[in-house]
């Protein structure tokens, strides 16, 4: 698992850099719920609180998705920014422009990251069982080694 609070220590920096003024007192933390968005921030009295979802810190998960929902939670904490339009959108395309971010509005609801899709899978012949994978696990290379949690018979090569 990544270290948020190291990320979000980056992205301040990339914001100290541009002189971007952010709010001082920011809590972050990873909200584990399944949620439809990959980050929220709200202000309670002078203070905020950024929620990442928890699936951004997986290794599995491009870095840059992570950047980018730090930083659109972070700009929300500016002066005038708490919605996605005049200064909030110009800080977000004066980042973009700076360090090739790809700050939008809102992520896609049906982004891979949200739903947490495996990339790769195994399809036991005999009873159906299927095997979800993030990465190319030995399974994933080479299922005949392996047999099915289910009904254990021997799964197939790929191919
Ligand atoms: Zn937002
Ligand atoms: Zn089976």
């Amino acid at each position: 698992m990544r270290d948020l609070q190291l990320y979000a220590d980056k992205c301040m920096k990339k914001l100290d850099a541009l002189r971007i003024r952010y709010a001082k007192n920011i809590t972050f933390s990873a909200n584990t719920r399944a949620v439809r968005r990959l980050g929220v921030c709200k202000k309670t009295g002078d203070r905020y609180i950024i929620e990442i979802a928890s699936s951004l810190l997986d290794e599995i998960i491009p870095e840059a998705e992570l950047y980018d929902t730090l930083l659109h939670e972070l700009l929300h904490t500016c002066y005038g920014c708490m919605k996605h339009t005049g200064r909030w959108k110009a800080l977000a395309a004066k980042v973009n422009a700076a360090y090739g971010t790809d700050i939008k509005r809102a992520a896609d609801p049906d982004s891979d990251i949200i739903a947490k899709k495996p990339k790769y899978r195994v399809v036991c012949p005999s009873c159906g069982a299927v095997y979800e994978r993030y990465k190319r696990s030995a399974l994933i290379q080479h299922p005949e080694r392996y047999r099915c949690g289910k009904c254990k018979s021997k799964l197939e090569a790929r191919g």
